[in-house]
């Protein structure tokens, strides 16, 4: 095997490389947290609190309106006993009631409209509940596939990096520097010679480049520095 053919391969393990770690990269940026389920956390959780206050006011109302019902049936109590009969006081007692009872269908009223506004929060929590935990398994679902496939990703990774120490022990330091800072340059270090022309630059090569390059010499093109290879 020639040197640049040696240089060549190592190449395509280098893209490779880059290849496999920029898809682990990826992975990592989805890994962890997801905004949007944190959001419709955030969202179900505030949604609870809601009701629970509401149920809170519901709670207040009904005590409400016992205490009224305990104070009317006290007041007509008093006003049918017959015990008092000054008249005077009868009427303050009727009177009393009459507030009373207006009181309570006020309180009646507002205890109706809390309690249809409660259901409409809780059918509203039920299904959010139901996306929510939806949302959750599909985000599971996708973070143990990540897991798994960035496991593969390591495991070629790995094997990636073998198999470049193996084809780079092959080859001088000197000639891997030589590689290395074109690489750093271009990007492609090693290029394809095609029709006579360079496949860094598109230009023809002179007789002497194109010779050398097939002879399998460590030859580079004299108008962008990359090592040319012929296959
Ligand atoms: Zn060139």
């Amino acid at each position: 095997m020639t040197l640049v053919k040696r240089l060549y391969d190592l190449q395509q393990i280098d893209l490779d490389i880059q290849r496999e770690q920029e898809a682990l990269d990826e992975i990592s940026r989805q890994l962890g947290e997801s905004e949007a389920l944190l959001k419709a956390k955030a969202e179900f959780l505030a949604e609870q609190e809601h009701l629970a206050e509401m149920e809170k006011q519901q709670r207040d109302v009904e005590w409400e309106i016992e205490d009224l019902r305990t104070s009317i049936a006290q007041v007509n109590a008093k006003l049918y006993s017959g015990a008092n009969k000054n008249p005077k006081e009868l009427v303050s007692l009727e009177k009393e009631v009459e507030i009373f009872k207006a009181k309570l269908r006020e309180k009646e009223d507002s205890l109706l409209d809390l309690m249809a506004e409660i259901e409409t929060i809780q059918d509203k929590i039920k299904l959010d509940g139901e996306r929510l935990k939806k949302l959750e398994m599909e985000w599971k679902q996708e973070q143990r596939a990540l897991t798994q496939k960035q496991a593969k990703v390591e495991n070629r990774l790995s094997d990636l990096s073998q198999k470049r120490q193996s084809v780079a022990s092959e080859i001088t330091k000197q000639t891997l520097e030589l590689y290395e800072g074109i690489r750093l340059r271009k990007g492609q270090a090693v290029v394809k010679v095609a029709q006579g022309r360079c496949h860094g630059c598109h230009l023809t090569l002179s007789m002497n480049e194109w010779q050398r390059a097939r002879a399998g010499d460590l030859a580079q093109c004299s108008s962008c520095g990359r090592i040319l290879y012929l296959d």
